[in-house]
């Protein structure tokens, strides 16, 4: 049973056995009721004609013509009835058969349309089932495609906006005489501007990584030259702040295996934010260990940490614990973080944070596989 559930074929077998199986009982059902009638009418008058008393239609005929009559007289009968029975099987069958081919198709049809919320009812386990099933699916991988491009176009808008508004309010104060024509309003205006400018960078670098593309230099790479760069790179911001940044590397690490480029990019992302999210006066430590076959490269601060609701969506585009407090402070919009899960899960690697919660510090912490595993 579960097998005809789950086989078209099975199905389609069934389905004329069924066909061929109603034609053969209503022949033989037609042949039962029509014979006795025929053979009275061409046989027996036929031996009541014969003794010179009837008038019936066999009367005058041989014997072997009016078996043959009654024969295709009866055959008549039953051959009409029982291909009327087939095709009316065959039709209530195929109909049956066709019917969710038909839902599908009138389905796929509305997807075309752009209705994305539309899906089929899947019933059994054959193979239109399992069409149905992976139709569905795919609708609904549109459907979060579609919403997500919808999301997009609304985040990038707004955060275009904020930057423009700012700029166009400055040079209309400054068109009016509101504002005085200095240096602080021109640097408020190229302050806007940059941000602007480096919001565009970032979202062509998102939509490279988004895409894939760019290629990977796999090499093998020493863990503590990555870290050194990072840190050379990051000490004036780090000084600025009174921030100590330091590195903490076990003497015995194996080299990594990645594009050294793409890498460094990601620990200067996380190391800084980490100066960045954490007041003066705080620590900044990066640190590496190896687990498994695995390395894990963490960045730990004393900082602002992040409320555990955050946690999940930080790594997604345009996503700010407080877009006010991260615009204050000099943050991006959100992109960085994205940018940076997609360069780790470029090199088979996961990226992940803790914190203990609001003010009490974060660890970001990503694995890429060893060069020696
Ligand atoms: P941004 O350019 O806004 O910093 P990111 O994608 O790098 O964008 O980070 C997304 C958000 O994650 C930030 O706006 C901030 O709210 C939060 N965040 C990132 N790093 C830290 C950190 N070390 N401590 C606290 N919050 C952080």
């Amino acid at each position: 049973m579960k097998y005809i559930r789950e086989r078209l074929g099975a199905k389609l077998f069934l389905a004329n056995l069924a066909v061929v199986l109603a034609g053969v009982v209503i022949l033989a059902l037609t042949i039962q009721l029509t014979v006795p009638a025929a053979f009275n009418r061409h046989m027996g008058m036929m031996a009541i004609g014969g003794m010179g008393m009837g008038q019936g239609q066999g009367y005058g005929r041989t014997l072997f013509e009016n078996f043959r009559a009654t024969l295709f007289e009866s055959l008549g009968y039953a051959v009409t009835a029982s291909v009327l029975a087939a095709l009316l099987v065959s039709l209530l069958l195929s109909r049956r058969i066709v019917a969710p081919v038909h839902t599908l198709s009138a389905a796929s049809q509305s997807i075309a349309e752009g209705h994305y919320e539309k899906r089929v009812q899947v019933d059994g386990a054959d193979e239109i089932a399992q069409l149905a099933t992976n139709f569905n699916q795919m609708a609904a991988q549109l459907e979060q495609v579609e919403s997500m491009r919808r999301q997009l176009i609304g985040d990038v808008t707004h955060e275009l906006r904020t930057p423009l508004t700012s700029i166009k309010g400055y040079m209309e104060g400054l068109v009016d005489g509101v504002l005085p024509s200095t240096p602080e309003t021109f640097n408020q205006i190229h302050r806007e501007a940059d941000r602007l400018s480096r919001l565009v960078d970032d979202l062509q670098e998102l939509s490279r990584v988004e895409a894939k593309a760019y290629s990977l230099d796999i090499r093998s790479v020493a863990i503590p030259a990555l870290v050194q760069t990072t840190v050379k790179r990051l000490a004036p911001q780090a000084t600025a702040k009174r921030i100590t940044l330091r590195s903490d590397l076990p003497a015995d690490l194996p080299p990594l295996l990645v594009d050294e480029d793409r890498i460094t990019q990601v620990l200067v992302n996380l190391t800084a934010n980490a100066i960045q999210y954490t007041p003066e006066g705080g620590d900044v430590t990066i640190s590496a260990a190896r687990v498994g076959d695995e390395i894990h490269i963490s960045i730990k601060d004393t900082g602002i940490g992040i409320p555990p609701e955050h946690i999940g969506n930080l790594f997604t585009r345009f996503y700010r614990v407080d877009k006010s407090r991260s615009r204050q402070a000099g943050g991006g919009s959100g992109i960085g973080l994205t940018i940076a899960r997609h360069l780790v899960e470029a090199h088979g690697g996961r990226i992940w944070v803790e914190s203990q919660g609001e003010g009490r510090g974060s660890t970001f912490t990503f694995s890429l596989k060893s060069a020696r595993s």
